[in-house]
Order: structure tokens, then sequence, then C-alpha cells
């Protein structure tokens, strides 16, 4: 079972690049982010309990985001694999998942693919996004830079995590979608 972690900030680009790849690859696109907003969209318990987390843009306690997380690895078991987008997002995170890959496959993560794109760049694309993604935690300048600020105090830090694994491999997400999609494919294909 192959296990591709997408990582960077949030609008880099991570859940675009994750659908192609999981379409090319044949692996299950799992983003945690989607789920919640498939939670809370049908008003269940646990989109109730994560709605002013999202609203505001801070992220969402471990705990109830990896109960998630372990119910849709749970769900998709037969696949061949998986492509996480959005997950995970703190060191605590990294290490559930290295658990619970162990204990319910007895598998580990391939390789994350890390892209950067700079804070402006980001703002910009959001806002862009909003207009289509009718996400409310889009169309807000300040929730966007809240959600970047979140990044950079609980999120990069998981890159060292895989960098000391010598899993991490960094690329820059500021370009043409196709390119962007051929560096990462280059990289899926060592594993697959
Ligand atoms: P995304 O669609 O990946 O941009 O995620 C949207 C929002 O969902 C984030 O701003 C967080 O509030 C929440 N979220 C998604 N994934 C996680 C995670 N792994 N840990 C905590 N919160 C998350």
């Amino acid at each position: 079972m192959n296990i591709i972690v997408l990582f960077g900030p949030p609008g880099s680009g991570k859940g675009t690049q994750a659908k192609i790849l999981a379409n090319k690859f044949n692996l299950e696109h799992i983003s945690t982010g989607d789920l919640f907003r498939y939670n809370i969209k049908n008003n269940t318990k646990l989109g109730e309990e994560a709605q002013s987390y999202i609203h505001n843009g801070n992220l969402v306690p471990d705990e109830l985001t990896t109960e998630m997380l372990i119910d849709e690895l749970q769900r998709n078991s037969t696949k061949k694999g998986f492509i996480l987008d959005g997950y995970p997002r703190t060191e605590s995170q990294a290490e559930s998942l290295d658990e619970l890959l162990n204990n319910l496959f007895q598998t580990k993560v391939d390789v994350t693919l890390a892209l950067y794109v700079e804070d402006e760049v980001l703002v910009k694309r959001i806002l862009k996004r909003s207009e289509e993604s009718g996400r409310t935690d889009d169309a807000d300048e300040s929730i966007i830079r809240n959600r970047i600020k979140e990044y950079y105090e609980k999120t990069a830090v998981v890159s060292n995590y895989y960098k000391e694994q010598n899993k991490l491999v960094e690329l820059d997400g500021d370009g043409n979608i196709d390119e962007i999609t051929a560096a990462l494919s280059k990289e899926i294909e060592k594993f697959v």
C-alpha cells in the first residue's frame, strides 16, 4: 500500500494536485478539509464541533481530526494506497499517522511532497478561489492570514519530522499546474 503525503500552506495547490494525482495513480484522495466541510454541510455532530475552528481559520483539535481520519482510512482499507491532503498538520498528528498506519495496514508513509508558495501569492490565490469555492474561510483576508499563521506556528514543523526520516521532497508550488503535476508525478513514480 502506498501512502503519499501532500504538504504545504493553504492555497499552495495541494487539493488541486491531490485530485489529479489520485486519479492518475489510482490512489484514494483523502482531504481532511473536504471531510470537515462534508460533515458541516450534513449537520453531523463532528461538523458542529469543527465548525467554529474552521470558520475562524484555526486548526481543529488533533483528537477530532485523527478520529475522522481513522474512520476514512478504515472505510477504504481495500484501496491500493492513499494521497493525504491536509493531514498531518501538527507534529502530534504526524506521530499519530505513523502509529495508525502501522496498526491498520502495517505500512508507512512513502514520501511527503511539500509545495512552497510565497505568502502574498497564497492570499491572492485563496481570494480568487473564494469566488467559486463558496468557502467562508476563503472569502475573508484576515481569516486567510490566520490560516497562514497557523501553518507557520503549528504545521511547518511537520516538514522537519519527515526531513529527519529522509522522506521530504520540497518543490516550488508557484507555477503552471501541469508542470507541477509532472514534478510531483516523477517523485510518486519512485514508489508506486
Ligand atoms: P483545507 O481544506 O485543507 O484548507 O482545510 C480547511 C480547514 O479545515 C483548516 O483551516 C482547518 O480548520 C481544518 N483542518 C483541515 N485539516 C486539518 C488537520 N489535519 N488538522 C486540523 N485542522 C484541519
